[in-house]
């Protein structure tokens, strides 16, 4: 038995908290009821329903939530800068106090192997901490201050100071493909907190458990650090009321989302529609371009196979990073990386994926494909059904014209799929970046004799996605200052802002400058 392992016995040890999980919702400082009506958690790899029933959220709670959010926001706004990175923190020591129990859970309603959820675990506090050392200096801010002329002819110029401010109460919409780094306690709840800004997560119905324990430990770091509790809420629901709520009441001021882009849309058309329309930051996914150079093709294609084929089946292809498209020129250079990459594709073992939903959707839209695209490689007749939400890879070859035709071949298959798409010379591979819609990521593969057409590949994918790669793969996405995770419509809703790195909490804070303002009454942050 491993060490992950070895945790869960002493874990059991201790009074298996796993079956203390209410099922109910956090509240600000309420203790919302247990509900009989609700749903429960299922795991993917048994198809076993995972007790207890959690509460089924609905507009009620969403009132009473946004409701504390929007009174306890001036208190948590007003907060010393100090105080607001000790919360930070202490969110981060409390996650990891709830390790273990946290791990177990999600590994039930997941699928997700313990080393994969461990390593999440560490990014997901990592990000608290890198928050917390973001805003002890004051650039996140992004003062600037223009000094009073009052003797400028022909007219004085007056003193004016920019500074920013949070927005106010954040809905988060926990993901299903990252349980901990982006649901309850992730980027978007730790960048939200950073900004000043109270949250109300909705959490994701296929890991309630993990979501109530994660829950809980923000609840516990709120009080722990003196803070006003409405500015934490945990919603849980299993349709879309929770979240069609939270994105139409007026005391939300911002909504992140990660997820489909038919929720993302849905979520962004409510709150655009709203008296006072809010912006919703929603991170929806893409098909990730990945484009190799002739030379790079031949000097290196097996070396590039074996990467691609790890890259598309990491976390069982449920990344919105996973580069589903790949685009090269045809001959027999093509036909040896192929040979590759199948070549790699069969050595992978069949694989759970996140949910029975997720799973069908797979298979759905890998079953449809058969002449063209041409099917490479494809074998779900492997699996049974008693062994949960299984999925094998797939592989499909088509040619340019007809990826421009079928539109449906530029929308993200979520899972271990990918489409090669032939050209028939490195101008049509250029005309094809052009056509692409808006992407988190796209990639180039290329030696150095193929400078002049890359540097025009990467003109044409500057207007198309919001990070570059050069001879890499995009699949992980580093948290640090100069990530970029986002990109133009429909990868996301607002291509000017990042939800991964210190930046994001940009998206929750906006100008406000201050003109002839006495010493006195300017923001500390403003004074000379
Ligand atoms: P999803 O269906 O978009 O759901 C994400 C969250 O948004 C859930 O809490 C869901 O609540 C809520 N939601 C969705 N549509 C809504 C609507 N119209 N109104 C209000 N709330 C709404 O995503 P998923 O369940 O994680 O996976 C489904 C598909 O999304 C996948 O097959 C994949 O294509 C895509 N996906 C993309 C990413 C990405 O990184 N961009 C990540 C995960 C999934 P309820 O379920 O309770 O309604």
């Amino acid at each position: 038995m491993g060490h992950i392992g070895k945790d869960f016995d002493t874990f059991k040890n201790e009074g298996n908290r796993v079956m203390d999980l209410s099922g109910r919702h956090i509240l600000a400082s309420r203790q919302a009821l247990p509900s009989n009506e609700g749903f429960r958690a299922k795991n993917p790899k048994t198809n076993e329903i995972l007790e207890p029933v959690f509460s089924e959220g609905g507009s009620s709670e969403v009132a009473y939530a946004a409701d504390q959010a929007a009174t306890d926001f001036d208190a948590f706004r007003a907060v010393s800068p100090l105080q607001r990175v000790e919360f930070l923190e202490s969110i981060a020591a409390e996650l990891l106090s709830c390790k273990t129990a946290l791990i177990e859970r999600c590994n039930l309603e997941t699928g997700l192997p313990p080393q994969r959820l461990e390593g999440e675990l560490t990014r997901t506090t990592n990000q608290f901490k890198l928050f917390a050392e973001t805003i002890k200096g004051k650039t996140f801010l992004n003062i600037q201050i223009d000094q009073g002329q009052p003797e400028r002819q022909p007219l004085p110029k007056p003193d004016i100071r920019l500074t920013h401010i949070p927005l106010g109460p954040v809905a988060i919409f926990g993901a299903s493909n990252f349980p901990l780094a982006f649901s309850v306690a992730g980027g978007d709840t730790a960048s939200a907190f950073a900004a000043g800004c109270p949250v109300i997560v909705k959490g994701h119905p296929s890991h309630p458990g993990t979501s109530e324990i994660a829950g809980l430990a923000i609840q516990k770091a709120v009080e722990k650090s003196g803070l006003p509790k409405g500015i934490f809420s945990l919603i849980q629901g299993s349709g879309n009321q929770v979240g069609e709520a939270l994105a139409r009441h007026p005391e939300i001021k911002a909504v992140a989302f990660t997820g489909s882009q038919q929720g993302g849309r849905s979520l962004f058309d409510i709150a655009s529609s709203r008296p006072e329309p809010v912006p919703v930051f929603a991170e929806m996914g893409s098909i990730n371009p990945v484009f190799i150079l002739p030379d790079a093709l031949a000097n290196r294609g097996e070396q590039i196979a074996q990467k691609y084929g790890e890259s598309i089946t990491l976390g069982v292809g449920q990344f919105c990073t996973k580069p589903g498209l790949l685009v090269a020129i045809k001959g027999p250079e093509l036909d040896l990386f192929i040979a590759a990459l199948i070549n790699k594709l069969k050595q992978i073992e069949p694989a759970t994926m996140l949910t029975l939903k997720i799973q069908k959707n797979f298979l759905d839209k890998v079953g449809h494909f058969s002449v063209n695209p041409e099917i490479l490689f494809s074998d779900q007749s492997c699996l049974a059904e008693e062994q949960g939400c299984q999925v094998t890879p797939s592989l499909f070859k088509t040619d340019v014209d007809s990826f421009l035709a079928q539109k449906n071949l530029a929308d993200e298959i979520f899972g271990p799929a990918a489409i090669i798409v032939e050209c028939q010379s490195s101008d049509e591979m250029l005309a094809l970046a052009t056509q692409l819609k808006g992407q988190l990521t796209a990639t180039v593969h290329a030696d150095l004799s193929e400078e002049n057409i890359c540097k025009e590949l990467f003109f044409a994918l500057e207007k198309k996605a919001g990070r570059l790669l050069l001879n890499d793969f995009p699949t992980g996405v580093e948290v640090c200052q100069a990530m970029n995770h986002g990109g133009p419509y429909p990868a996301t809703t607002d291509s000017r802002w990042t939800s991964v790195g210190t930046a994001a909490m940009k998206r929750f804070m906006r100008p406000i400058c201050y003109q002839n303002f006495a010493q006195s009454l300017l923001p500390e942050e403003l004074k000379d």
